[in-house]
């Protein structure tokens, strides 16, 4: 058969859950170090919460989009209201292995009785549960009106090109992504934008504890063994990098390779049981008070005057976390909609909170991202010692293009840079929302 014609020009972006920039050391990761040395290097900061693809996909902070975890307070839409109805068999739903298949069947009633498209109710207790709907994927993100603003799927759909989505929830699984990615690019397909993400670190790390530098206080639980699997992880994700870009190379005449650790990972240090510590306290759970309950940040709604007392009175002068008033919430750019709290309560660096809605109990959590503070200071991160206790550190951007020749660090930037970028490459015009700044505009760095 003959092969397809070289298409003119592709840009792939492909994520890299959770890899941290220190993680690209010549040993364990050759290729993508290379790149850095080479091409366009920054390292990347999350804004706060843990909607990642909306800031990536339409260059917006949280409180401009309003989205800023998984799920928001929002009883009236929730597809879990039925849950409500149930009384105690409800409230003796926990976060707990055993109950997986009831897992499974309140995600089956959810969506039968709801239609909803995602209705997964994470680890979320039963006496909560009601009160909450899904955020960032009530749809496939790629989807027309699936995200708040107007995202880069959106423009290249009203100018009649292509893209190819290739992540969650298409698969989760990195060695079929990596497959699919080849596959795609093999066969020469014309698409302005490809997208993948590999989740490997980011799962493994949670479970293992990111691979922290010599000189670096590692997870408190961390272990020789752990260290190999993570240091292996890199090289198999370098490895695999190298092959999509080489069949880039192979198949495309132009093409722009963007390989993006999207935020870093903390050792963790310390479990605070945060749902033990509310359920103490003499209120009645999803009656008097709301607890939604993310790994670093804890967001409580208060239905008494009692509860707001006694929760605020709970959370206040600890030593492993703080409240954050409302003037901060706003600097951090945190929406202050209510459906993300009356109050929040944020953990410090190397602090779990414990058991949170995404994870059982009965699994050892050793690596978490989500802190306010990251360990970054002015555009560094830390270097080593006592400092670094907890520090979750940033992400890491490597990027192969030919209008950016020249090997440039670009220092530490924000995730909502990639939007205009992407933008850029694909030659569309930026939405006035956007927030960030393209990575290949200032000096030395003009575009074609
Ligand atoms: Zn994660």
């Amino acid at each position: 058969m003959p092969e397809a014609p070289k298409p003119r020009e592709t840009t792939f972006l492909l994520i890299l859950d959770a890899c941290r920039r220190d993680y690209l050391t010549p040993e364990n990761a050759p290729f993508l170090h290379g790149l850095m040395e080479r091409g366009l290097t920054a390292s990347i900061e999350s804004p706060p919460g843990f909607t990642q693809r909306t800031t990536m996909f339409t260059g917006t902070y949280p409180d401009t989009s309003n989205a800023f975890s998984a799920f928001g307070y929002d009883p009236e839409n929730s597809p879990f209201k039925w849950v409500g109805k149930l009384g105690p068999v409800a409230r003796a739903y926990q976060p707990r292995k055993v109950m997986y298949p009831m897992r499974m069947a309140v995600k089956r009633i959810s969506r039968w009785a709801s239609g909803q498209y995602h209705t997964d109710p994470a680890w979320i207790p039963g006496p909560y549960l009601p009160a909450f709907s899904v955020v960032e994927d009530h749809k496939p993100i790629f989807e027309e009106n699936a995200m708040p603003l107007t995202g880069i799927f959106d423009l290249l759909r009203a100018q009649g090109r292509t893209f190819k989505y290739l992540a969650h929830p298409i698969s989760g699984n990195d060695d079929e992504i990596h497959k699919m990615v080849l596959d795609t690019f093999r066969q020469r397909e014309d698409h302005a934008f490809v997208f993948a993400q590999f989740s490997n670190l980011d799962e493994g790390a949670h479970h293992k504890g990111p691979l922290v530098p010599e000189g670096f206080v590692p997870a408190k639980t961390q272990t020789d063994a752990d260290r190999a699997f993570m240091a292996k992880e890199i090289r198999e994700i370098d490895r695999k990098c190298r092959e999509i870009h080489q069949t880039l190379a192979e198949n495309y005449q132009t093409f722009h390779f963007l390989a993006i650790g999207d935020h870093g990972m903390a050792p963790v240090m310390e479990k605070v049981n945060v749902l033990k510590m509310v359920e103490s306290l003499p209120l009645k759970a999803g009656r008097d008070y709301t607890l939604f309950l993310n790994s670093t940040i804890a967001n409580a709604w208060f239905h008494t005057e009692k509860a707001e007392r006694e929760i605020r009175a709970l959370f206040t002068d600890k030593p492993y976390g703080r409240i954050i008033e409302a003037e901060e919430r706003r600097q951090r750019r945190i929406p202050l909609d209510r459906r993300y709290g009356d109050l929040l309560f944020a953990a410090d660096p190397g602090v779990l909170f414990w058991p949170d809605y995404f994870h059982v109990v009965e699994h050892d959590i050793k690596g978490m991202h989500g802190y306010l503070e990251k360990g970054i200071h002015g555009d560094e991160p830390p270097r080593a010692g006592q400092e670094t206790w907890g520090a979750e550190t940033t992400g890491v951007l490597c990027m192969d293009s030919p209008l950016a020749r020249e090997r440039k660090d670009l220092g530490l930037r924000n995730l909502v840079d990639v939007f205009p970028t992407l933008c850029a490459l694909a030659g569309v015009d930026v939405p006035g929302h956007n927030e960030g700044r393209s990575f290949l505009e200032g000096p030395g760095l003009a575009l074609a």
